[in-house]
């Protein structure tokens, strides 16, 4: 590991010489349905890069759908959604491709290929996307395994892990394309207690390297301690937008504070 990301979808798009650098994501007045169905209401949204957003809210609030539109897991229905400034609802094919290569999205269950060892899981878009060879794609893994502190787990396939584990090695794996940006969908929400603290460690020093992440999360110790900033989700609403101090000890909003109320 080391040495600058590799932002190809950016450097297709370089912003003009007299702006100001892009903000890394950028909602404009996006609404998604689900047929009739409202599930997000006109999100407008700015992340500068190398923020560390955290995203609560109740359930059904719209969370996941925020963050899965981002890479297009999702397709919004109204708006647009920038990255690095570009408009991202159009893109298709190769463009599309490279977009996702620039982001990194790790899973509540992990979504592992179980008939691959850990390393394999990690090199698989290495030697598939981007066609390196077999020795540099392993070199990178390795490294990346020894980030998340398993460097003895290469040859272990993911049954063989622990739920704490195989969440370290789903987080490696979305860091081998070198992304500009990490997604967390709940990533500590189907791990026993005893095994969230090893999880939220590796992103807490990812947070700290300065990698822009978006989290989806009820860790409110985390939020307090990790984020920048904490959005407050509502019924397809953004409710807060404040800092960890303020969102903790001066939320205004009664849901919020109801929110916070039930989780502490
Ligand atoms: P959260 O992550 O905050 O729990 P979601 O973004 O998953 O919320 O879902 C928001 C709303 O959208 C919910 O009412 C959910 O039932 C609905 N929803 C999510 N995904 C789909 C889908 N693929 N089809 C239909 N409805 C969906
Ligand atoms: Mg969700």
């Amino acid at each position: 590991w080391g040495g600058p990301a590799s932002p190809a979808f950016l450097h297709c798009f370089p912003p003009p010489e007299d702006s100001m650098p892009a903000p890394l994501i950028e909602f404009r007045d996006v609404h998604k349905t689900f047929g009739a169905a409202p599930v997000l209401n006109g999100i407008s949204l700015v992340v500068p890069e190398g923020q560390t957003v955290v995203v609560c809210g109740p359930s059904g609030s719209g969370k996941s759908t925020l963050i899965r539109l981002i890479n297009r897991l999702e397709t919004l229905s109204a708006g647009e959604i920038l990255v690095g400034g570009q408009p991202t609802s159009r893109l298709s094919g190769e463009a599309l491709r490279v977009l996702r290569q620039e982001i990194g999205f790790v899973f509540q269950h992990f979504n592992l290929y179980g008939h691959l060892t850990a390393e394999e899981n990690i090199t698989l878009a290495l030697r598939k996307v981007l066609r390196w060879r077999d020795a540099d794609a392993r070199e990178r893994a390795r490294a990346l395994l020894r980030r998340v502190g398993l460097e003895d787990k290469a040859d272990a396939y993911p049954e063989a892990l622990s739920g704490g584990q195989k969440q370290r090695v789903a987080i490696a794996r979305a860091l081998s394309m070198r992304p500009r940006l990490l997604l967390f969908d709940e990533p500590t929400s189907a791990l026993d207690p005893e095994m969230v603290g090893e999880v939220l460690a590796v992103m807490r020093e990812l947070a700290a390297e300065g990698i822009t992440m978006m989290v989806v999360t009820h860790e409110m110790g985390f939020a307090r301690e990790v984020a920048d900033r904490i959005l407050f989700l509502d019924q397809g609403e953004i409710l807060e937008d404040a800092s960890p101090r303020d969102f903790f000890h001066a939320t205004r909003h009664p849901r919020a504070r109801r929110f916070l109320s039930q989780l502490l």
